[in-house]
């Protein structure tokens, strides 16, 4: 595990001194994470490095996850949809489905922390063990434009916690409850995103049969509808008609996501026979994420809807000139023009590539402006000491929290 002084000449002494502080002042106090998978999409890569270094800082941190089947992850994954405006029919037999897997993991898991920090709608029904301990409901998902009936089932939760948590200014909701607005973050020193060598990164490469003869376009995303891999392959398609690239296309799977293997088919379709298209169906590994990233020319996060985006903030601190959807948590690591392009449709994507493609130096500025927009706003430093003063503000009864 990293040491916490290691992040000091990334951010600086007093940045460090800071958390050292807080810390201490929640000596004492168990706070236990839980969410839905220990592996794969934001919320895992997120706690998997924030924990331990909660641990490190001697703040009491442990990590649980629930457990359901293959049909309550169906059913979470509608809810999920429908949040992020997507169509879905929701029947009562689903939500019947929800909460008998729910009480299973009420009656299942042992809540010991002082503070229960509960991760998006999956596991939100535990609230109903809510004794003289604090809740927290953190949504890392964009619940702009949330579909109404799941949204009302879920508020019947959400309004027994004590604070909730969104990503975003346009996500929060009217609730009787305190929310916070946390954006989400990244770890410089974590295999995801430490400088590699260079031979790693081409040993990488090596292995998935990718040569650097031509300029490499990489999107990596779970095989997700809402990440628009198939937007992705026909923006490749028209730069492609402009410029020899190709496209790297590549991603794993969550354990909590049942849709990815049927999208993984509909996209190898759509790809056909163009052998610069690299479909790839990573195992969970960092370091071969870390390296297709640093192997890339230009980054796309083509997302329909996005949370935050951990994959632009990866990108960006790796110095890479993305293209985004201005959607979600995207517009807040992509400032238009400035570090990064912001796009609207398969054109405007097609054409902010060729853009970077055709002026390199534009392309590097963007990246190198990218890279300090993270350093300064989006590193697991600011992450952790926002967490821990809302954790403090817990025991104080104000209504309002300066963070
Ligand atoms: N990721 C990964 N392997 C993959 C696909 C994604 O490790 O094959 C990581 C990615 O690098 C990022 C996280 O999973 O750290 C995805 O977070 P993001 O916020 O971009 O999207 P989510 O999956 O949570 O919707």
């Amino acid at each position: 595990m990293t040491n916490i002084e290691e992040y000091i000449p990334i951010v600086g002494q007093p940045i460090i001194d800071d958390l050292k502080l807080l810390a201490e002042k929640l000596k004492g106090k168990v706070i236990q994470h839980i969410n839905s998978t220990v592996v794969g999409g934001g919320v895992a890569e997120i706690l998997s490095r924030m924990v331990p270094l909660l641990r490190e800082l001697e703040v009491d941190t442990r990590w649980d996850a629930i457990r359901g089947g293959e049909h309550f992850f169906e059913v979470t994954k509608k809810f999920h949809n429908a949040l992020h405006g997507r169509s879905e029919e929701i029947t009562q037999r689903d939500f019947d489905i929800f909460l008998e897997t729910s009480q299973k993991n009420i009656d299942a898991l042992d809540i010991h922390g002082d503070i229960i920090f509960v991760h998006d709608p999956q596991p939100i029904a535990l609230i109903k063990k809510k004794a003289s301990n604090k809740w927290i409901w953190r949504c890392h998902i964009d619940v702009s434009n949330p579909n109404q009936q799941v949204w009302k089932f879920l508020k019947n939760f959400i309004t027994s916690y004590d604070s909730a948590v969104f990503s975003a200014p346009s996500f929060s909701q009217r609730l009787p409850i305190r929310q916070f607005l946390i954006s989400p973050s990244i770890d410089p020193l974590s295999d995801k995103n430490r400088e590699l060598p260079q031979e790693t990164i081409d040993s990488v490469l090596r292995k998935y049969n990718i040569k650097k003869d031509k300029p490499i376009i990489t999107q990596i995303s779970r095989f997700d509808r809402l990440k628009d891999p198939v937007g992705v392959i026909e923006a490749y398609k028209q730069v492609k008609k402009y410029i020899d690239c190709q496209l790297i296309l590549a991603g794993g799977s969550a354990a909590d996501d049942p849709e990815s293997a049927q999208v993984l088919e509909e996209v190898k379709t759509r790809s056909g026979h163009d052998k610069d298209m690299h479909i790839l169906l990573l195992p969970q590994d960092d370091i071969v994420v870390n390296a297709l990233q640093r192997a890339s020319d230009v980054i796309v996060q083509k997302s329909l809807k996005e949370g935050f985006g951990l994959t632009v903030a990866e990108a960006l601190w790796k110095a890479k000139p993305v293209v985004a959807s201005n959607v979600g948590g995207i517009p807040l690591q992509i400032k238009h023009k400035y570090s990064g392009l912001l796009c609207h449709s398969i054109d405007g994507a097609s054409f902010a590539i060729k853009q970077f493609l055709t002026n390199p130096e534009y392309a590097e500025k963007l990246g190198q402006n990218g890279r300090e927009h993270i350093r300064n706003n989006f590193l697991i430093t600011r992450h952790i000491r926002e967490y821990m003063l809302l954790f403090l503000s817990l025991y104080h009864k104000e209504d309002v929290v300066y963070l």
